[in-house]
Formats: structure tokens, C-alpha cells, sequence
């Protein structure tokens, strides 16, 4: 696993399948700062139960990303990714811990964002391991490569994928 602070860092070979996490990897929300979700939680931890006060954390972080627009992390270094991706021949997943009744407002953060994307290229999943290791079943690619700015994705996938080539890359974007 290597620690990256930008899109610029990643290294790509010809034929390459990278996938992608989407919140505070390529996106963010303005609304929510670095602590926003900490501190939400801990709020709701002073007059409920841990699951209740998890629920309504969620329900908040929903309605938040329902109501806002999302923007890049960095417009120039994201469009030059792409970019990349395109002249190596290479391929873009995008693979999110947000749940599948989200796809809809996921496509519609993306595209606020100009991120124009096959529906069938982002996939939902909170095992991020399992999904990493059918993609990597399933595409012919030379290279494989997974960002993810949470450790915890990070470690699942190299758990999984232990008998596997793969580069991980633990995104802490110097944007966020
Ligand atoms: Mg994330």
C-alpha cells in the first residue's frame, strides 16, 4: 500500500483496471468538513443509543448529500487521471460503500461534477474486497490498481486479494 496526496501519483501502465472510491477520494462535500460525521455522531450519542444515534448520523449524511452539489478534490489532476486512462487503454470503476438505493443521487453527484459515467461502471458495496476480487476475475487487464481514502477498504482489499497482484493506494487527498 502506498499513501498518495493526489491523483498524480498514481502510476498507470498500459491495459490497467483502476477502481476508485468516490466520496473524499474524488468528491466532496463543502457542507461536511473533515469532522463532520465524528462530531454529528457524537452528538447524537449524548441522547441515544449507539445504533439510534448511528441511524440518524446516516440519515443526516443522506439528506446532506441529497440536498448538496459535491465538487472535485481537484478538477485539473481528476481530468488529467482520465486522460491517462484513455491514452493507456486502461479502464475506470468506480466502486462506493454508499448503498445501492443511492444510485440514482451518485450519477447525479458525478455528473455535477463532469464526471460522465457508464451506471454499469459504479458499483455499491460496503465489501469492497469481494467486489475488487470479481472485477479482478472478470477484466483482462495487465495492472490492477485500488484507491480508497479509508484504511479500513484499504486493508479488506489486500486481505482478499492476498494471492493477487494489485496496487493500493490509500488516497489522503491534500485537498480534503
Ligand atoms: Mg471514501
Amino acid at each position: 500500500m502506498k499513501k498518495i496526496k493526489n491523483y498524480d501519483e498514481i502510476i498507470l501502465e498500459q491495459n490497467t483496471l483502476i477502481i476508485l472510491d468516490i466520496d473524499d477520494t474524488i468528491i466532496k462535500f463543502n457542507s461536511m468538513g473533515k469532522t463532520w460525521w465524528e462530531d454529528i455522531l457524537h452528538d447524537y450519542e449524548q441522547h441515544h443509543d449507539k445504533q439510534t444515534a448511528y441511524q440518524l448520523a446516516y440519515d443526516d449524511w443522506k439528506a446532506m448529500i441529497n440536498k448538496d452539489t459535491p465538487e472535485l478534490l481537484d478538477h485539473e489532476l481528476f481530468m488529467d487521471l482520465l486522460d491517462r486512462i484513455e491514452r493507456t487503454n486502461s479502464k475506470l470503476i468506480l466502486l462506493t460503500a454508499r448503498e445501492s438505493t443511492m444510485k440514482e443521487i451518485t450519477l447525479k453527484n458525478l455528473k455535477d461534477c463532469g464526471i460522465h459515467i457508464d451506471p454499469n461502471d459504479v458499483y455499491h458495496s460496503s465489501f469492497k474486497g469481494e467486489i475488487v476480487k470479481d472485477l479482478y476475475e472478470t477484466y483482462k487487464a495487465n495492472q490492477f490498481i485500488f484507491v480508497d481514502d479509508l484504511l479500513k477498504n484499504i486493508e479488506d482489499v489486500i486481505t482478499t486479494m492476498k494471492t493477487y497482484k494489485i496496487d493500493c493506494y490509500l488516497m489522503e487527498h491534500e485537498n480534503l
